[in-house]
């Protein structure tokens, strides 16, 4: 079946539904003809060797992951009633930010109807919404929404990521999913270890893999592992781990995370990364 082309929200550019590599989606990071990993093998080897940009673009066309490659795609075509008019990007979400951060947030994954959509990660659901929020609000983002890429949003000092790159079903990816997509996020923080001092790490998940992919940049992490909590800080080789609630509706909504408790946190985030 032929996909329609429908108009990029902010450009009117049109677009298939997932986008092509390379065709003009804004902050799109392919070119038509990158490397794309197939397998988990495949993923070590193009991880391994790539510098920030190649991880970005060999990523967002990442297909290593069959059960992942088919939802995300389909969910792409089928589309949310309320995003019908809309093409949805559709393949992994990259980190997104300052190449060179002093503070990285990882999440969990990308959201089918958010990241999936939008291609970029946080952006256009409620967590991301929540997020960007308090960025902007505490001197990380440059706006107070992060609505879709090519928006104008900036991050300053800070990058975000997700351990895994592409959207889940039930927003819960398998352990072998986890662990095919892990180079990906090993190699990123290598490549940004030297201007990180802080991670944050949203809910449990995001904690695992910030542990994960710090000692697979070299850092020293203690045995056995820290344990998650909101606020719990933990000091690694000149990094400093922090734990933040996931800012998932589930969080927001009941009270268990408030506007003051995310602001509080990324306070304490610049200041710990010797930000004014
Ligand atoms: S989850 Fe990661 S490894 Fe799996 S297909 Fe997506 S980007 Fe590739």
């Amino acid at each position: 079946m032929v996909e329609p082309l429908l108009p990029h929200p902010l450009t009117g550019e049109l677009f298939a539904s997932p986008v092509p590599p390379g065709t003009g989606w804004p902050e799109d990071p392919a070119a038509p003809g990158a490397s794309v990993a197939r397998s988990p093998g495949g993923v070590r080897r193009l991880a391994v060797a790539a510098d920030l940009a190649q991880v970005e673009e060999r990523v967002s066309v990442c297909s290593a992951c069959p059960r992942l490659v088919t939802w995300r795609q389909g969910v792409a075509r089928q589309k949310r009633a309320s995003f019908a008019d809309q093409p949805y990007w559709g393949r992994p979400i990259p980190g997104w930010g300052d190449p060179q951060p002093r503070v990285l947030i990882v999440g969990l994954a990308p959201a089918a109807n958010g990241g999936n959509r939008t291609g970029r990660v946080f952006t256009g659901d409620p967590s991301g919404d929540w997020l960007f929020a308090s960025l902007h609000r505490v001197g990380f983002a440059a706006r107070e929404r992060s609505d879709h890429a090519g928006d104008g949003q900036q991050l300053v000092g800070a990058r975000m990521v997700a351990r895994v790159r592409c959207a889940p079903p039930d927003n819960k990816p398998t352990p072998a999913e986890r662990d095919t997509c892990a180079p990906w996020i090993h190699r990123e923080v290598a490549l940004v270890r030297d201007s990180l001092r802080v991670v944050v790490a949203l809910g449990a998940f995001g904690w695992g893999g910030a542990l994960d992919a710090l000692a697979g940049a070299g850092v020293a992490v203690p045995r056995p592992r820290p344990k998650f909590g909101h606020g719990v800080e933990v000091e690694l080789d000149g990094v400093t781990l922090i734990g933040c609630f996931h800012p998932s509706p589930h969080n927001t909504f009941t009270g268990r995370l408030t506007e003051t408790m995310t602001d509080e946190l990324f306070t304490r985030a610049r200041a710990l990364a010797g930000l004014a």
